[in-house]
């Protein structure tokens, strides 16, 4: 059967209406960054401070195309008499993009966390030969990588969070102690200075008179006074006084009047 004239414009203006009224999906990078997942495998990120030299990475790399580059520094005892030890340093890491296939598994070997995936993908070159990024650039990377999902709440503490844990509560216990030592210390009093010595109580202080030992023409003032007469007795100097009882406190006086 012969096609209808005009039915071939028809289908493609259907097709034309059809696509015009469904959303679009077109990713309008550079204008709006892509949204990619977080365990997106755009590049390698080096924290170089996690880093041994212990060159496990470039060994098991499948294509060879991480270059490391190192250095071995002594380092004093840290006691009169221990002994010196030995570190690497590291003077250069570059991976070769060019030749990465992106296998990860240099990430998985590396046993000190110096490795990690970063979402980061803008880095083509116009030059093959500059797609082999060093050291600095990887360590740019590597604060674009994504943190790591929170541990599951029912799971056992990790033991470098428990240590560090402890170590903090063990400084804070000794600076507390160190803190009541000093408070303790000024709280103590100064020493004594000498202080003239007291009398023992009921010993008579020797300048003073002994209460009760009256003599007769001392002043009265804090001194012994006639003692006070009892009732029935005269009061001394006065007629009548008994003679056969003395006059209390005035014990040389005779009897019956004054001398
Ligand atoms: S991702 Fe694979 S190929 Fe790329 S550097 Fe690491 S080990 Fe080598
Ligand atoms: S495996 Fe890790 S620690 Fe060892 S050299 Fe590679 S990045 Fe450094």
């Amino acid at each position: 059967m012969p096609p209808i004239p005009g039915s071939g414009l028809a289908k493609g203006l259907a097709v034309t209406l059809r696509t015009m009224t469904k959303r679009s999906h077109t990713a309008q990078y550079p204008d709006a960054q892509p949204e990619l997942p977080p365990r997106t495998r755009g590049v390698i990120g080096l924290f170089e401070e996690n880093c041994t030299v212990c060159m496990l990475c470039a060994r098991e790399c499948p294509d060879w195309c991480i270059y490391i580059d190192s250095h071995k520094e002594t380092i004093p005892a840290a006691t009169p008499g221990g002994r010196e030890r030995s570190r690497n340093v590291l003077d250069r890491f570059a991976i070769d993009f060019s030749l990465c296939m992106y296998c990860g598994i240099c990430i998985e070997v590396c046993p000190f966390d110096a490795l990690f995936w970063s979402p980061e993908f803008e880095y083509a070159e116009t030059d093959i030969h500059d797609l082999t990024h060093e050291r600095d650039k990887l360590r740019e990377w590597m604060w674009t990588v994504p943190a790591p999902p929170a541990l599951d709440p029912a799971a056992e503490e990790p033991k470098e969070i428990a240590a560090a844990r402890k170590a903090v509560e063990k400084a804070e216990a000794a600076a507390a102690a160190a803190a009541a030592a000093a408070a303790a210390e000024q709280a103590q009093p100064t020493p004594a200075e000498p202080t003239p010595a007291e009398p023992t109580p009921g010993e008579p202080t020797p300048a003073e008179p002994t209460p009760g030992r009256a003599t007769a023409g001392q002043s009265p003032q804090g001194q012994a006074t006639p003692g006070r007469p009892t009732p029935g007795q005269a009061a001394p100097g006065t007629s009548g006084t008994p003679s056969s009882s003395e006059s209390p406190g005035t014990p040389d006086t005779p009897a019956g009047g004054t001398a």
